[in-house]
């Protein structure tokens, strides 16, 4: 597909607010330094404020057994591996002991898409029970869509009542994962197990509903086209003008050491050509600040960007700041699915306080609403 009208209406119905033929024509027009100069522009207007944010958080995988089979994925491990685990309430608390311990607020939880039959619903809700008997003010932000809607299916709840009940038990926030490009063309491709695009922006529908936020996410720089990356924003933007419901939307690139999708014939990289959704298309720092910038100018009513140093380092972390994200993400005490493609960036408090007044701005912590706790 090279264009953008076999894609469906477009969100672009606002005065001044860029259509998609225009994301389009700034992608292959402008240079990164212009998109940049905008970006940084609009996020300004959003965040005059001489402070840029982070968080303290850990990330806990509460299981990498996975029914699905992406092919981006090194995390996973089938059902009967050896390597497959699942973690006890005690060792996921532990985990949070020390989370809380060196003054972190918040827990994002992910794991695989696990059979039913190995967690059930039960095992989900006394989880969240457990961290919130224990330990009330940590915030919990759990279960990404594929996850919820895999429990859906297996449970046979209507989603509302569902997410109420995960809800009920403490879940506080969601998080945006498993979106990766929200076009089933590339889904099929990479993810052919996992939800579809208006499955994912379902479950998101349905949790803002109940008053529940979230966040919205991209992986890009693999099997799909520039078309697709503008279409997965618009459906973002449509879903964010329904809900206003995104706290904050974050891209990083595909990371390809060692993952099946890796090993895809490759476009040449000195060739100048646009990605043409068929040969891996890896995305380099120029074009991961460039569909930031692309981003921040696309989502006006997301207000938050983070900028992906976890993937990219903490110099393109810095230079982000400049191409439209305001926030420097988390300080993760613990990540495991990056890390199992052979990506090892690691920053503490202390160092994400000084990448970020290096760049310029004083720092500031956050909670999952974004609002400043110090
Ligand atoms: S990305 Fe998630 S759903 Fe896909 S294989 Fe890995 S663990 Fe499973």
């Amino acid at each position: 597909m090279s264009g953008l009208e076999a894609t469906g209406k477009s969100s672009a119905n606002r005065p001044g607010r860029i259509s998609r033929e225009q994301a389009l024509q700034l992608y292959r027009e402008q240079s990164i330094h212009e998109l940049g100069r905008m970006a940084f522009e609009a996020c300004q207007q959003l965040h005059p404020e001489p402070y840029r944010t982070y968080a303290v958080d850990r990330n806990i995988n509460y299981s990498n057994i996975c029914t699905s089979y992406c092919t981006f994925c090194n995390f996973k491990a089938p059902p009967g591996d050896p390597a497959g685990y699942v973690l006890t309430y005690e060792q996921i608390g532990r985990k949070i002991e020390e989370l809380a311990a060196i003054g972190g607020t918040q827990t994002l939880m992910q794991g695989g898409i696990v059979p039913i039959e190995t967690l059930g619903l039960d095992w989900y809700l006394g989880l969240l029970r457990h961290i919130r008997t224990h330990w009330p003010t940590i915030h919990i932000h759990a279960f990404s869509p594929p996850e919820i809607w895999s429990l859906h299916g297996k449970t046979g709840l209507p989603l509302k009542d569902l997410l109420l009940r995960l809800q009920e038990a403490g879940l506080a926030t969601i998080p945006g994962g498993g979106a990766e490009i929200l076009v089933d063309r590339v889904r099929r491709k990479i993810s052919p197990q996992k939800c579809t695009a208006d499955q994912w922006l379902e479950v998101m529908r349905t949790a803002h509903a109940i008053g529940m936020r979230t966040t919205a996410t991209m992986m890009f720089g693999h099997l799909e086209t520039v078309c697709e990356r503008i279409e997965h924003f618009d459906r973002i933007r449509q879903l964010q003008d329904e809900t206003g419901g995104f706290t904050a939307f974050i891209l990083w690139p595909f990371q390809p050491d060692s993952t099946p999708l890796g090993r895809v014939p490759r476009s040449d990289p000195s060739s100048g050509s646009e990605p043409d959704g068929e040969r891996l298309h890896l995305a380099s720092a120029h074009e991961y600040l460039k569909m930031l910038a692309l981003a921040r100018l696309y989502l006006d009513n997301v207000s938050n960007l983070q900028a992906s140093w976890v993937t990219m380092g903490s110099k393109i972390g810095q230079l982000a700041l400049f191409y439209g994200a305001n926030d420097m993400g988390s300080v993760m005490m613990e990540e495991n699915v990056v890390s199992s493609t052979g990506v090892t960036y690691r920053l503490d408090e202390a160092m994400i306080r000084r990448v970020i007044a290096e760049a310029g701005w004083q720092s500031a912590k956050r909670d999952c609403y974004y609002n400043i706790m110090e």
